[in-house]
């Protein structure tokens, strides 16, 4: 295995990087190390517009105008201290929570960037790449849509994670055989590497399904709405726009 791929495989969750292993272990020898700018060049690339170092730049501008917000309103109506104090742990709860989800999601970013660039150094081995959600009831709407896809080479619309904020999905290289390759984490235990998100919710009991899609998208996907139906690669579809493309299978929430 080389550093680089090392380096990348620590940085994302134990369950994540238990599935990559498997898909890895065929190549491991094989791979080769992608020049160091190429990596550099990635945690630089772009996130909803903006770029890692500007995300918390943009996270910190938040903290502080929702600090003056609250302390105007505080001065305005006279608060007392306590009060006051209130106020300003709400917000140390805010800045508490986004530097640390800033730093997971800018993690993902970096670590899928440098997949690419590893990816790209070995194109004459790998032939494509995989989208791989965690199998568990948290995850995205955009990310369980996105499972087990696969994208060629080098295809400029391939939708890399992070997919949105505290994105824990990673893609993996694809291989023809890829379908043999031993297991994939899951919640409640490993399942075959083959197990999209689809099929592994279908295997869960209907509290488990609802938790995951909520009701109203659970009732539509029980009426026939296909898990890749539910989002784009970069949003949610909302309520009303399910019911213009899945009149039939939405007419329960008319
Ligand atoms: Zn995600």
């Amino acid at each position: 295995m080389t550093e680089g791929l090392d380096g990348v495989t620590q940085t994302v969750e134990p369950a994540t990087a238990k599935s990559i292993k498997a898909a890895e272990i065929p190549v491991v020898a094989s791979y080769v190390s992608p020049p160091i700018e190429m990596i550099a060049q990635a945690v630089a690339t772009k996130f909803d517009d903006r770029t890692w170092p500007q995300w918390g730049a943009k996270l910190a501008d938040d903290v502080v105008g929702r600090l003056n917000s609250e302390l105007r309103q505080a001065a305005f109506l006279g608060e007392s201290i306590p009060k006051i104090r209130k106020r300003f742990e709400k917000v140390a709860g805010l800045s508490r929570t986004s530097p640390e989800r800033l730093a997971r999601t800018s993690v993902n970013a970096a670590s899928n960037r440098a997949r690419a660039a590893i990816f790209e150094a070995n194109k004459d081995i790998v032939d494509g790449y995989m989208f791989i959600a965690t199998l568990d009831s948290r995850v995205s709407r955009i990310c369980s849509a996105l499972d087990h896809k696969v994208f060629r080479l080098g295809d400029p619309d391939t939708p890399w994670p992070p997919r949105h904020p505290n994105c824990r999905s990673v893609m993996v290289p694809h291989f023809d055989d890829i379908e043999n390759l031993g297991e994939r984490a899951a919640q409640g235990g490993d399942v075959p590497a083959t197990t999209d998100f689809e099929t592994f919710l279908k295997r869960q009991d209907e509290a488990f399904q609802k938790e995951a899609l909520g009701e109203t998208r659970w009732r539509a996907w029980k009426n026939g709405v296909p898990m890749e139906g539910f989002a784009t690669p970069s949003r949610e579809l909302t309520v009303a726009e399910l019911k213009r493309l899945y009149p039939k299978q939405m007419a329960f929430a008319a």
